[in-house]
């Protein structure tokens, strides 16, 4: 699919494994989360424009590139974007934050908008998009349109693990977003839950049920 990334390396599936595992707990579940978060965050970024700078080493004073931090924004939607938010900050730390609030409406499935904070420059950053599940892709559809009505020109998407559905979804309506995922699973369920995913993602970050 045209502007997806998958990242395929032994190590991704080596942590999507314990990840997935019904009986992972809380704190291991949330460090995954954070840690495979960081991965997709380089991958994300591997595109990415330096500014050139003169570095002095303790040998040679040599040109390189340096990342303008301050043109990025970090857009976790919440609640489950929130586990992703350490890890991608730990790569990036100067980044600022926009937060989006969406939840599936029980019956519809639909998502529903209850909050949206971005910083005041936000038209004028980068903005990763963070969810650690694409499923139906209305969530991601619905946040990358408030980001392009505050002015964003240019928005990454990342997440743990996309549906099929989400990706021809979002790949349709925005193809000028980069997705990076982990891994992309089979279908979405009834429910549309993603099999074989790792259940509810925020339930598992969180500890709710
Ligand atoms: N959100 C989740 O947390 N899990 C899914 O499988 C789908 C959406």
């Amino acid at each position: 699919m045209k502007n997806v990334t998958a990242i395929d390396h032994p190590l991704i599936e080596h942590k999507l494994s314990i990840l997935r595992d019904k009986h992972t707990g809380t704190k291991l579940f949330r460090e995954l989360v954070s840690e495979i978060g960081a991965y997709l965050i380089y991958e994300a970024m591997r595109d990415v424009e330096l500014e050139e700078t003169t570095v002095e080493t303790p040998i040679k004073t040599i040109k390189m590139g340096r990342l303008n931090e301050d043109n990025y924004a970090f857009a976790p939607i919440m609640r489950a974007g929130m586990g992703m938010l350490d890890g991608v900050l730990n790569v990036i730390p100067n980044a600022k934050i926009a937060h989006v609030g969406m939840y599936r409406d029980k019956h519809t499935y639909e998502p529903v908008n209850y909050f949206f904070k971005a910083p005041e420059d936000i038209g004028d950053r980068e903005v990763i998009i963070l969810d650690p599940m694409l499923a139906t892709g209305g969530s991601a559809c619905d946040a990358i349109e408030l980001f392009k009505n505050k002015g964003v020109k240019k928005i990454r998407f990342i997440c743990l693990i996309a549906a099929p559905e989400g990706l021809e979804k979002v790949t349709t309506e925005h193809p000028d977003v980069p997705i990076i995922c982990a891994h992309i699973d089979d279908q979405l369920n009834d429910h549309k839950y993603i099999v074989p995913g790792l259940g509810d993602a925020g339930d598992r970050i969180f500890g709710t049920k």
